[in-house]
């Protein structure tokens, strides 16, 4: 690689890697256990620190202290990405994403999850 780096190498990295982190907020449960709450912070801020672009981890680390991730549901988590998301645009001088597209934008193709209609029981009376 060369100084300056791969800039389309870095951008295809970069679309794959928010596809990924969109699709996985928008799986996570709409009423998370303690324990899933903390897989999914622990997650971002691991994240932060392992993604391989150098210079975006860096800033994600810290977006990460202004804008600590979001756990309480699927939208409060699904929001807080897209939030985060558009920081980085802004930062690029790329256009903002409108949050209300998120769940007609993002296709896991994976079907209803069976553990998040467990989950629902549990925490519904
Ligand atoms: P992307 O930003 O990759 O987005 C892909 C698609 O997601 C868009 O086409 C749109 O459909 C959708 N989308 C856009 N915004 C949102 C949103 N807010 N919420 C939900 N969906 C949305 N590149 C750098 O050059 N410097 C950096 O410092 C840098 N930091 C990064 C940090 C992280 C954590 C990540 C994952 C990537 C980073 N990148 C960075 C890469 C950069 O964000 C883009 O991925 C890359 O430039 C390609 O941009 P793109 O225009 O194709 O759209």
């Amino acid at each position: 690689a060369s100084k300056m780096g791969n800039e389309t190498a870095k951008a295809e990295l970069g679309r794959a890697t928010w596809r990924f982190l969109h699709t996985m907020t928008l799986r996570f449960p709409d009423h998370p256990t303690p324990e899933q709450r903390t897989t999914l912070s622990t997650f971002f801020h691991s994240f932060a620190l392992l993604y391989p672009c150098g210079e975006c981890a860096n800033h994600f680390q810290e977006l990460l202290k202004e804008l600590p991730p979001q756990t309480s549901s699927r939208m409060a988590a699904s929001l807080w990405l897209c939030s985060a998301h558009n920081r980085v645009n802004k930062r690029l001088g790329k256009a903002e994403f409108p949050c209300d597209k998120l769940d007609e934008t993002y296709d896991c193709g994976c079907g209803p999850d069976p553990s998040a209609s467990t989950n629902d029981k549990a925490a519904t009376p």
